[in-house]
């Protein structure tokens, strides 16, 4: 039996894995992806202390893996489906089998938001994307969309901007919600032309996308564009955290993040949630490190008053 489970392979995860290893914990993380998370789709990242050069999230993402590995972590290629207490044991029910853990730390973060508009999931992977890092290089010299006004749509355009021949930035209001610096560079790059009160309507195309149909104050626009990138905000993952009739097992919040108190405990004695799905969580890759270090010392104190 493991004494520590730790489901998620991103900031959050690695981090409680390295932490809770470290303590003597026989710990494992699965991790249903590559390891890393979703910073993994992100082109820089320069908010990440200690690290002063400015590095794409791969690149940041790196080491952390073997960090953990170093005091003993195991980590497995495997995706949870469900995970339940019984008695004082969490079953951890996987692909192919159930792992048992005494202790057990969800950090399952985030996954990118459809915009929702029409034919979207026909032309996703064939002109419609989630990821710049991945596919912007499809589209060099080319004249692309993306859709959103936060930090990651803003950031992104910037990147495609040094691939694409141009790249429209669409939004539905008038005010971006990224960071102020992020805003400055986006509105002095010359290849970045901006929709403001634009609400794409449709993508169409035959096989691949040819392009979109915009609703930009109650005026149809036609925009011819090949490559289109999506990033409206992430849905938190917690559908594991349901029992089989679809009630979740431990308390949530009214936003859908999982209710935790500052030692990121839930309200199941032994399971933590942290990083992107917790409750109050700010979305940043240093805050869901931290997250996972809180939790997995936490854990450590949980496993000694089971002794006593
Ligand atoms: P995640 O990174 O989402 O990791 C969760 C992991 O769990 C994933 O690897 C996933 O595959 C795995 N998983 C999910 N479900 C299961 C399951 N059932 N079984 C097994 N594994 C599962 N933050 C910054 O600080 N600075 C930035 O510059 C920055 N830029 C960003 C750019 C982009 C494009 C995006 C999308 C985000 C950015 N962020 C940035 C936010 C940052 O990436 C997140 O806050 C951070 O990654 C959250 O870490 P996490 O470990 O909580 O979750
Ligand atoms: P976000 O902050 O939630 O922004 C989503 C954007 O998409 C908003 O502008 C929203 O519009 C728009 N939107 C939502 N649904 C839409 C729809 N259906 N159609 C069209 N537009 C839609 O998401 P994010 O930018 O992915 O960022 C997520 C979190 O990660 C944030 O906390 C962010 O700060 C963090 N992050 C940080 C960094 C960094 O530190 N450098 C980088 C990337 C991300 P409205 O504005 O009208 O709501």
């Amino acid at each position: 039996m493991l004494d520590l489970a730790i489901i998620g392979g991103g900031p959050a995860g690695l981090t409680a894995g390295l932490y809770g290893s470290r303590m003597g914990l026989k710990t494992k993380i699965f991790e249903k992806l590559g390891t890393g998370g979703q910073i993994t789709l992100s082109s820089e990242i320069e908010n990440y202390p200690g690290v002063c050069e400015v590095k794409s999230g791969l690149e940041l993402m790196e080491c952390w893996p073997e960090q953990a590995k170093r005091f003993g972590c195991e980590i497995e290629n495997n995706e949870v489906k469900k995970v339940y207490k019984e008695g004082s044991i969490f079953k951890v029910e996987l692909l192919d089998r159930v792992e048992e853990a005494k202790v057990v730390i969800v950090a399952t973060g985030g996954s990118p938001k459809r915009g929702g508009f029409e034919n979207e999931e026909q032309f996703i992977g064939k002109g419609v994307s989630t990821c710049a890092v991945c596919d912007g290089f499809f589209y060099r010299n080319q004249e692309v969309a993306v859709i959103g006004g936060g930090d990651t749509a803003l950031e992104e355009a910037i990147y495609l901007s040094t691939i694409a021949k141009k790249v429209y930035l669409i939004h539905r209001r008038d005010k971006f919600r990224a960071s102020p610096t992020t805003i400055k560079r986006v509105l002095n790059n010359d290849k970045i032309e901006i929709l403001y009160n634009s609400k794409v309507k449709k993508v169409y195309g035959n096989q691949f996308v040819d392009g979109l149909i915009i609703d930009k104050n109650g005026s149809e626009i036609n925009l011819k564009v090949p490559g289109v990138f999506v990033f409206v905000g992430n849905i938190k993952n917690t559908d594991i955290l349901k029992n089989e009739n679809g009630e979740f097992i431990c308390e949530m919040c009214e936003d859908g993040s999982v209710c935790v108190d500052l030692s990121m405990k839930t309200s199941i004695e032994g399971l933590f949630a942290v990083g992107d799905i917790r409750k109050d969580s700010v979305k940043q890759v240093i805050c869901s490190a931290g997250d996972g270090a809180v939790s997995a010392l936490q854990a450590v104190k949980y496993l000694e008053s089971l002794k006593s």
